[in-house]
């Protein structure tokens, strides 16, 4: 690859769109059937062929994840599916199940594999076994410092992929049965509830049903829980370390959020590459990230050690911004808006779009697509209002919040 890749989730064909107008060389998203995120959107065979058309039109990638771990009744359901993705002729499909991989190479041996960071990839002699075994990109596994990526990086020649920005696991790279363990839904076939995130209690064994809070702050303590990872600011170090792809996690995570994480990061890498010896850290990017919904952020295991920050207090999503509405026609300052949530006439709002462009305005008076007037802008409903003059379609709208969520 001869520029790094930013890579972005897509959990519908929306968010897809998104990710492509907001800065995404390549996005990742999941079928049927398995790819981690059970609950996700997906999409379907007729959604597939579009995406693909979407993003080949834009000379964009597209790779579709079939990393569940499978059971033994899983193969013939996958060969006959495989069967049927071959004429999509997708990028590449991510896989971490050797079974699967190897299923993969005898349906469909032209396809591009990449292997998946539940595979857990920590060195580069496991790299190289993956790469002989046809594999043609690693995510590595998430545990890994900078200075153990590029050890990698010196000993084989695969392309290396790491996550940047999202939600992270307190277990092995993902690989957790807590889940399955405690609410019978396997987060290895993309099941998961996040019990990691759930208030806990202790219980003395001879009085059941008696329990002692725990507490770190009055709703509980959270004893598991982990900070969201964030290395905008940390781009560089991770490009010199040789990394090729530039991975955003969060197929189950709003059409908002696929917006304002993409253009932070399309930004900040763009001028790492454009200039990369007066590249700074602009404090816009944390700013704009700080304003989606998000627990603490927290650089993971990047710079090894024990990081006190990694653990995060609580459950609580920090969220400065609600995200109100998506502007569908733009045009002389008027435009016609899908709402997301409900908004008045007054309010400030603010625009944001592709390449940071973002505008506050206050709202004028609401009237629906057949001019009636309207109280306000509904959740769902077509509202015509005036924008600001620069407002295009696939800009988002959204309101300042006091309240953390
Ligand atoms: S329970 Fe938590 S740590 Fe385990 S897979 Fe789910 S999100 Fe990850």
């Amino acid at each position: 690859m001869s520029q790094p890749e930013l890579l972005v989730p897509a959990g519908d064909m929306e968010k897809l769109e998104t990710a492509l107008d907001y800065g995404a060389d390549a996005v990742y998203l999941g079928g049927e059937g398995f790819g981690l995120r059970a609950l996700a959107g997906n999409f379907t065979l007729d959604g597939l062929a579009r995406a693909r058309e979407l993003t080949a039109a834009q000379g964009k990638k597209l790779y579709l994840t079939l990393n569940a771990y499978l059971r033994p009744g899983d193969f013939a359901p996958l060969a006959a599916y495989l069967e049927k993705l071959r004429g999509l002729d997708l990028d590449a499909y991510i896989v971490s199940d050797p079974g699967v991989l190897a299923l993969v190479r005898e349906v469909d041996p032209q396809r591009e594999i990449h292997l998946s960071t539940q595979a857990n990839t920590t060195n580069a002699g496991a790299a190289r076994f993956w790469q002989e075994a046809g594999v043609k990109r690693v995510n590595l596994a998430r545990e890994l410092t900078l200075e153990e990526m590029a050890a990698v990086r010196d000993g084989c020649d695969v392309e290396l992929e790491v996550f940047v920005h999202g939600a992270l696991c307190v277990a092995y790279s993902g690989r957790c049965l807590l889940s399955a363990a405690l609410a019978g839904r396997s987060a290895n076939q993309g099941l998961c509830a996040h019990p990691c995130r759930w208030g806990y209690a202790l219980m003395e064994e001879t009085r059941p049903g008696e329990f002692f809070p725990v507490e770190e702050d009055g709703r509980g303590t959270y004893i598991l829980n982990s900070r969201d990872l964030c290395l905008v600011e940390h781009l560089p170090e991770l490009l010199r370390a040789g990394v090729n792809s530039l991975k955003i996690e969060g197929r189950m995570k709003s059409r908002y959020y696929v917006a304002a994480v993409t253009r932070v990061y399309r930004d900040a890498l763009d001028r790492y590459l454009t200039a990369p010896e007066t590249w700074q850290v602009d404090p816009r990017w944390r700013d704009e990230l700080e304003k989606i919904s998000h627990r603490p952020y927290d650089r993971g295991f990047l710079f090894g050690g024990r990081d006190p920050l990694i653990h995060a207090a609580d459950s609580r999503y920090l969220r400065a911004h609600d995200f109100v509405g998506v502007v569908l026609e733009a045009e002389g300052g008027q435009g016609l808006v899908a709402g997301r949530n409900r908004f008045f006439a007054g309010e400030t709002l603010e625009l944001i779009g592709p390449e940071m462009r973002q505008i506050s305005f206050e709202v004028g008076p609401l009237t629906g697509p057949q001019g009636e007037t309207l109280a306000a802008g509904q959740p769902n409903g077509r509202i015509v209002m005036a924008l600001p003059p620069d407002a295009r379609p696939g800009d988002l709208l959204r309101r300042a919040v006091k309240a953390e969520g």
